[in-house]
């Protein structure tokens, strides 16, 4: 029997008439002929209320508790998913991850996929099931505890049960219709994209283009696996919403495909450190350590000594998620207390923001880093920090010029035509 993954997100299931429009996309399939597995997440909104208990309950929090209260959200709805499908005269059974059973590394609140293994669910197929509905987000470790695997982390659960059960395809549901040249509540000249590679959105991705969780796109890129992105709130069929896929299966190449951001950054400058061999291990071990998330880094090259320093010094600047700024900085000041490193002052700037252009066609066009930065000109913001890479170039700014930077640079690449 051919197969095939869907996955509602959390709008998508947000309230009992949701789950309902869903169920009626699942049915569809089922007519088509397809065994279904169905993947959701909680209903929008609940895993940020459980979020706020977890943290009204405990500042320094045990994240194996964390992620077993924080996966619930997953488990209400995988039952009234299952149920509404009954209710059609579907044969329907809801699993929670250690059902499955989903098996992940223990690494609480980022946990990633070891095997999920089919047993279980190809014998309930085998008695007459047509839908399994799984609990996304969700996994459970060697150790017997329940796990998540990080925000998003629903879109990641869909990819890697179409990689174990070969689905045909993975059509991640959601409140858009498909993937666009940037966020469409940010900037009305979006562009619905039909196709779009497996890299470009990797990097969009990764660089705050939440429509899919970065792991999903990594998943889908190594399995091979098809991954569709369209709406659940509108009439849909085969060749509805945006299609990730393999690079030679775009006909259209634009230089830049897409514009993304991401709100909350910090970016932090240890001012006067020595420049020396070693320093730079010596202060990106400890926030790795600490478990911060080091994006940009940028060193100053200093030729020479100045104030009372004995050596050469320079200052080092790098980001970090504004919700580990904090952590950053007890790291740092922890190892300048244990003598490791040595530094005047820590400015921590928590109003910026990441805006990054991304394309395949970068590859091979050059200018194309001058004409962003002349369009940021224009706007008269300025740029604090940038980082490239071979399909990517990425900004921090003042956070308040964010949505300006995002509508600046797509109109300058003109991302709004085919
Ligand atoms: P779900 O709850 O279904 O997982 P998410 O909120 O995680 O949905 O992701 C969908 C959202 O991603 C959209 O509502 C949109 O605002 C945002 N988004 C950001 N960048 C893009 C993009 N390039 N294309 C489409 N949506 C985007
Ligand atoms: N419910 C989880 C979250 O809000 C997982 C998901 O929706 O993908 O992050
Ligand atoms: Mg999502």
């Amino acid at each position: 029997m051919p197969l095939l993954v869907m996955k509602f997100g959390g709008t998508s299931v947000a309230d009992l008439s949701r789950i309902e429009n869903a169920a009626k996309k699942v049915q569809a399939e089922v007519a088509r002929g397809y065994d279904v597995i169905v993947i959701v997440s909680a209903m929008s909104g609940e895993t940020n209320r459980m979020v706020g208990y977890v943290e009204g309950t405990s500042k320094l929090y045990d994240a194996r508790e964390y992620d077993a209260v924080v996966s619930s959200g997953e488990n209400v709805t995988a039952g009234l998913m299952a149920l509404r499908l009954q209710e059609m005269d579907i044969p329907a059974r809801s699993w929670q991850g250690w059902q499955v059973p989903i098996n992940t590394t223990s690494a609480h609140g980022s946990a990633r996929f070891i095997d999920i293994p089919r047993a279980n669910i190809d014998a309930k197929f085998a008695e007459g099931f047509k839908v399994a509905v799984v609990a996304g987000f969700q996994g459970i470790s060697a150790e017997g505890r329940i796990t998540t695997l990080g925000r998003g982390g629903s879109d990641t659960t869909a990819v890697a049960f179409a990689a174990a059960f070969g689905a045909e395809r993975c059509d991640i549901y959601t409140d858009v219709d498909g993937i666009y040249t940037t966020d469409p509540r940010i900037s009305s000249k979006a562009r619905k994209l039909e196709k779009i590679a497996f890299e470009e959105m990797l990097e969009l991705a990764s660089l705050g283009a939440k429509v899919l969780q970065t792991r999903s796109v990594e998943l889908a890129m190594r399995y091979k696996v098809r991954l569709r992105v369209l709406s659940s709130f509108e009439d849909t069929d085969e060749n509805s919403g945006t299609l990730v896929c393999d690079e030679d299966e775009i006909m259209e190449s634009k230089v830049v495909s897409g514009v993304a951001y991401s709100r909350d950054e910090a970016k932090m400058t240890l001012v006067t450190v020595e420049d020396r061999p070693g320093v730079a291990s010596a202060i990106f071990g400890p926030l790795a350590d600490a478990g911060v998330n080091v994006d940009m880094i940028v060193q100053n090259i200093s030729e020479k000594n100045y104030g009372n320093h004995s050596g050469a010094v320079t200052d080092m600047t790098f980001s970090v998620p504004v919700n580990q700024v904090a952590r950053a900085q007890k790291a740092m000041e922890e190892a300048r207390a244990a003598g490791s490193i040595m530094y005047d002052e820590l400015i921590s700037d928590t109003d910026v923001a990441k805006v990054s252009v991304v394309g395949i066609g970068m590859r091979s066009q050059v200018g194309v880093a001058a004409k962003m930065f002349k369009a940021l000109a224009a706007e008269n913001i300025n740029i604090k920090v940038i980082a490239t890479s071979e399909i990517k170039i990425s900004v921090l700014i003042d956070r308040r010029y964010m949505e300006l930077a995002v509508q600046a640079l797509h109109d300058c690449f003109e991302l709004d035509k085919a």
